[in-house]
């Protein structure tokens, strides 16, 4: 009899969270198209992500989670459910894998790292009634992957083609977990693989979900450039997003071959306009120009027809109750296209994380339970010079003060005069508009 499995990306109900409010940048979760795709063919996958709709009783043999910090008790909450009917759940995803002696406790089997080289074994195991508890994936080379199966996704995700095409940061910023996670190697896929993967896809609009689609050095810079060039020489007519660094601008080449294969905008971690903070962070590359150059920078960009979506950083030790004000000047004054504010958040497996547990000042620890509020748009720890509510309302006027719909509109309006581009203008539009209802649903009674 054909087997059935089901891939499921939680989200915690009545969660107000990125994929639920925006919308615009709604995208499958790529790891589970990868997941199915390394399923053997003779079984059923159904994908169910709670983004678009919540899990709703669907039977099973085996269920595989994918997880994130602040999904995690939301993964465990329906695991209880599938294992009092006797159906194996296993947990992957970047929770489970740091934190994996909890993940144990609720799940049958955890996946630590990528599950890409061990997902074969453990259906085999599966299917020999030989499931283990733990597989540690490796972190393997990126060359012949198998394309993920985009034939499992819902059809309601305005993004459908996620394309990766590098991975792991050597940068280890210090409350970021992706180097613990993916390592320290920048492993890259072959261009000519990535553009195959392109030729594959059923419509324009492309998100490539690299950390920093430029990566780091030299080569990968002219690998990334060979990657835009790849995609005009094949008139892959494609539109795309990305995230990159901010030396993204250094190189004429890489905005001009960006812009050309289509590049409408990218997220760029700015991170904060304390250089302080910045060296607390570790933030090499974003130190490397200097806070100062920020507003030029940006313009570089806009000159290219690429919008920029700015990440700022707020709570960190050397911010003072200056920083909201000083953010929201520098927002308006800059033109950034759109901006992401959130809250310093301890991620487990990262330097942060530990050290603000060694200080005592973490405030949610009843575990697991508390690691809803680790989403980054809560304040889970004791600021070093502000109150956690202070913190909460500065962020909240940060919002106000930048994203209302008037300013909102005012600024995409900016965003399509200095970059040309209408896609560019609606992303600024809508992502400024996104994050500031979870801000105002969350904080707006106050
Ligand atoms: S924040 Fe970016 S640069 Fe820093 S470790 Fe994470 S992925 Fe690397």
């Amino acid at each position: 009899m054909t087997k059935k499995l089901l891939l499921i990306n939680p989200v915690p109900k009545n969660d107000v969270n990125l994929g639920k409010m925006l919308s615009f940048m709604r995208m499958p979760p790529l790891n589970l198209g990868y997941i199915a795709a390394l399923t053997p063919k003779t079984w059923d996958i159904e994908i169910v992500d709670e983004n678009i709709r919540h899990y709703n009783g669907e039977e099973a043999d085996l269920v595989c989670f994918t997880s994130m910090t602040y999904n995690a008790p939301r993964v465990y909450e329906l695991a209880s459910h599938f294992r009092a009917r006797n159906i194996p759940v296993v947990m992957g995803g970047i929770h489970a894998s740091m934190v994996t002696h909890e993940a144990l406790q609720f799940v049958d089997s955890v996946v630590v790292g990528e599950a890409e080289s061990v997902w074969h074994r453990l259906v085999t195991d599966f299917e020999n009634n030989n499931l283990q508890r733990v597989y540690n994936g490796e972190r393997g080379s990126l060359k012949n992957l198998v394309q993920p199966r985009k034939d499992v996704y819902s059809r309601k995700y305005n993004i459908r083609n996620v394309i990766q095409t590098a991975k792991g940061c050597p940068m280890n910023c210090d409350f970021c977990s992706v180097t613990a996670f993916n390592g320290g190697v920048y492993r890259q896929r072959p261009v000519e693989d990535v553009l195959d993967e392109l030729e594959t896809i059923d419509s324009k609009l492309v998100f490539f979900v690299d950390d920093n689609i430029i990566g780091y050095g030299k080569n990968a810079e002219q690998r990334s450039i060979e990657l835009f060039k790849g995609i005009i020489d094949r008139g892959l007519n494609i539109k795309w997003g990305s995230q990159a660094s901010i030396n993204f601008v250094d190189n004429e080449d890489v905005l001009k071959y960006a812009r050309e294969s289509g590049c409408f905008g990218l997220f760029v971690g700015f991170e904060s306009l304390n250089e302080s903070s910045l060296k607390s962070m570790h933030k090499v590359r974003n130190l490397e120009s200097g806070v100062g150059k920020y507003r030029e920078e940006i313009r570089k960009f806009q000159n290219y027809g690429i919008g920029v979506l700015g990440g700022f950083i707020l709570g960190n030790d050397e911010d003072k109750k200056d920083i909201f004000e000083r953010t929201s000047d520098f927002i308006l004054d800059s033109n950034i296209d759109g901006s992401q504010f959130s809250f310093l958040t301890p991620l487990p497996g990262t330097n942060l994380y530990q050290r603000l547990k060694e200080e005592n000042r973490l405030l949610y620890t009843y575990y697991p339970h508390d690691w809803i509020y680790y989403d980054v748009f809560n304040v889970v720890f004791r600021p070093k010079n502000m109150t956690p509510e202070e913190l909460e309302e500065g962020a909240l006027n940060v919002y106000k003060a930048t994203a209302s719909v008037p300013k909102s509109l005012r600024r995409a309006f900016t965003s399509l005069v200095r970059t040309r581009n209408v896609l560019s203008a609606v992303a600024a539009y809508s992502s400024n508009r996104g994050y500031a209802s979870i801000f105002s649903r969350k904080y707006g009674s106050r």
